[in-house]
């Protein structure tokens, strides 16, 4: 039988002789997927059916041995490596072309300890199976608002959520990290062993390693909170978002709004104010009521749900695998009416119902933690502003992307030239990358100097190690 035809990480092409294929497979307890395997079409895709990628081999992972043997595998055989968990990276960075995708996808272990607060986690849960262990203890800490995402990815950016005001970033909450390094080494980072690594992973993204499992200090949350969002006609956009704008930077760490402009699920153009307060109802009442009962709204849908439930609110249609995705994002410190006029008439001509434009405030503890302590150094009080292009047909991709580009370009004049390194395009320039990771550029270059020298993991917002 002919060897496996793959590609290595400069991107040449070169071959694997089956036999070395086959004892790798031997030494994984999880499948190896081949592209001639009958799991092979579902198991390469990604959340954003616009990423249409054919690795050459899949490595379902089942446990750490199964990641240190993947990565001794591409290491020895120059193999381009994807590191794939919950499949949720826009740009697609989760998969690649020719090369081998180690999937931590399968590996959901978690264990909450009640009596002092902490959860260890491996690296393929989901947001939404985290808060499920969790809230079963009325605990939680910050993640994702979107139920699907993966809990790996995310906490490596970052980590953005409906509780960073009140607790800061997800890795404002990270104790330590289990990871295998590109030599095929396996290390726990904490604050008391390999520090420099632990502070790097912390808003470094995937550039040290594969994290197998998370160690996370919770909070007492919920179980049920105020959530919800209050809907407004598209017409009366400018408006509400120049309210939000004030609103928002205004905030007591508690309480949580973000923005939305995009199209009902009964097709109509609407602006929406997305709620929250992680405190007693009441008080949430009071503090959120300014944003209830400004303007005319067509809906006011905030209620107290449980906490896991606020966690879902925008899983349609964001949670859905398989829909054409173009996501462009920026940080922006300000929100000018000019910036708000250009976001309205881009919204008046949405070509597809799908499409959504997001404002998330980062504020609170989130912004409170200094901004060498961990690699994530855009601390300031700010908005993480996302214009999230989606489409079901094919046919459209071109024009899709050309609108969301057209659109970005008339944007970009309004923001800061940085943006949320789990946010990034993957046509996003190198400047943006780099001006993303802010001051902790430098200090990142030399740890990758130092765990990953020859760039292993480059399929990230991609630290270079020279
Ligand atoms: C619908 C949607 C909602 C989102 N909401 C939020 C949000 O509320 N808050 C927020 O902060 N972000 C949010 N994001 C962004 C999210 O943080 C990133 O997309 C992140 O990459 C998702 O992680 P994942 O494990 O699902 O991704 P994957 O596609 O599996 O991985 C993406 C990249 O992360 C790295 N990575 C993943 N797993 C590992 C691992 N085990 N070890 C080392 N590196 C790894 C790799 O570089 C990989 O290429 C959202 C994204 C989407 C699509």
């Amino acid at each position: 039988m002919a060897d496996v035809v793959i590609t290595t990480r400069e991107g040449a092409s070169a071959s694997i002789t089956l036999g070395s294929i086959d004892k790798f497979s031997e030494r994984l307890r999880g499948d190896l997927i081949p592209r001639d395997h009958q799991a092979y079409d579902q198991a390469r895709r990604v959340w954003n059916g616009h990423i249409d990628r054919r690795p050459a081999l899949i490595a379902r992972c089942l446990g750490v041995a199964d990641v240190i043997a993947s990565v001794n595998f591409a290491r020895e055989h120059d193999l381009l490596v994807a590191v794939r968990s919950g499949a949720h990276n826009a740009a697609g960075y989760g998969t690649c072309e020719g090369g081998l995708v180690i999937d931590l996808s399968q590996m959901k272990g978690m264990k909450v300890n009640p009596t002092n607060s902490i959860a260890d986690a491996q690296a393929g849960l989901l947001w939404g199976e985290f808060d499920t262990e969790t809230q079963t203890f009325g605990l939680a800490t910050t993640g994702g608002v979107v139920s699907d995402t993966g809990i790996a990815g995310l906490t490596l950016g970052g980590g953005l959520g409906w509780l960073m005001g009140k607790h800061g970033l997800t890795i404002d909450n990270l104790l330590s990290v289990d990871v295998v390094t590109a030599d095929g080494t396996f290390l726990t980072a904490s604050a008391d062993e390999h520090a420099d690594l632990f502070w790097g992973l912390r808003g470094g993204g995937g550039n040290f390693g594969v994290a197998t499992s998370f160690r996370y200090r919770l909070h007492p949350v919920g179980p049920t909170v105020l959530g919800g969002m209050v809907v407004h006609p598209m017409a009366q956009a400018r408006e509400v978002l120049r309210f939000y704008r004030d609103f928002s930077a205004n905030l007591p760490d508690a309480a949580e709004v973000y923005a939305a402009l995009a199209t009902s699920p009964e097709g109509e153009p609407i602006a929406a104010l997305l709620l929250g307060y992680n405190g007693p109802i009441d008080e949430g009442e009071k503090i959120l009521a300014p944003a209830r009962t400004f303007g005319e709204p067509i809906a006011d849908l905030v209620q107290p749900m449980p906490y896991a439930v606020r966690n879902t609110l925008q899983d349609d249609p964001n949670a859905i695998h398989g829909i054409q995705r173009y996501w462009k994002s920026g940080f922006t410190e300000t929100m000018t009416d000019e910036f708000i006029d250009v976001l309205v008439d881009g919204a008046s001509d949405l070509i597809s119902p799908l499409t959504a434009m997001f404002f998330f405030r980062v504020h609170g503890a989130a912004t409170r933690v200094p901004t060498n302590a961990t690699a994530f150094a855009l601390r300031q009080e700010q908005w993480d502003f996302n214009v999230i292009s989606q489409w079901t047909d094919d046919a459209e991709t071109d024009t899709q992307i050309a609108w969301t580009r057209d659109l970005w370009g008339r944007i970009e004049p309004h923001i800061s030239g940085s943006a949320y390194v789990n946010h990034l395009a993957g046509d996003d320039k190198p400047e943006k990358v780099r001006a993303s990771f802010g001051d902790s550029y430098d200090r990142l270059v030399a740890l990758k100097r130092k765990y990953d020298p020859t760039n292993f993991f480059r399929l990230n917002a991609n630290i270079l190690p020279t």
